[in-house]
């Protein structure tokens, strides 16, 4: 996006329009119809209920924090997506600052979990702001958001986050996050449960 358009963000049909012109195949809705997510939307509406789409050991995100060889920093959220919800919902995933946050001189995030809460505490663009304002850690920061002001809202999730030093901090209040991290010299972490 940001080597292709001058624009920050597009939705909506502007966005649709905006890949095709990049050569991007568009699949019907249909394509993305399964046995198993039309099982969990029937499930949830029988308990009238809205939910994530997880189960007992993950969220159904997949999200991507980067640093580059200049300093550049970069994130991606792919919701996994809230079965039952209201036509026209928004998740935390595509809004800028909650969900899906970079900046060069404060951090990377990237979030998974109940929106709504993520939502309400802007978490991406506070664990910045904790390190550009108030001078904390990345880790600080982040553990701030994921464990002490998300929790009591109902925020059950975690994050992915790396700051401008190329520190990775993978942090989450639930039993499990499925989560890696490679650094500059090749190491790797992989992890699913809490270390
Ligand atoms: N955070 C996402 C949302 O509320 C759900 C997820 O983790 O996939 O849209």
């Amino acid at each position: 996006m940001i080597e292709k358009s001058q624009h920050v963000m597009l939705c909506g049909e502007g966005a649709e329009l905006f890949a095709r012109e990049q050569g991007f195949e568009a699949m019907p809705a249909s394509y993305f119809e399964t046995e198993y997510r039309r099982e969990q939307l029937r499930d949830v509406q029988k308990r009238n209920e809205i939910s994530l789409d997880h189960n007992d050991h993950k969220y159904g995100t997949v999200g991507c924090v980067a640093r580059d060889s200049r300093g550049d920093l970069a994130a991606a959220t792919s919701t996994g997506g809230v079965t039952n919800k209201h036509p026209g919902q928004v998740g935390d995933s595509p809004m800028i600052g909650a969900g899906t946050y970079a900046s060069n001189t404060g951090a990377a995030v990237s979030a998974t979990g109940f929106g709504e809460a993520f939502i309400r505490e802007i978490v991406g663009r506070d664990i910045a702001a904790f390190i550009q304002l108030a001078g904390l850690s990345l880790e600080e920061a982040v553990r701030r958001k994921v464990m002490v002001d998300l929790p009591p809202i109902g925020g059950n999730g975690g994050v992915i986050a790396i700051s401008a030093t190329g520190e990775p901090v993978l942090m989450f209040n639930t039993p499990g996050m499925y989560r890696a991290s490679i650094s500059e010299g090749g190491e790797v972490k992989i992890g699913i449960y809490a270390d």
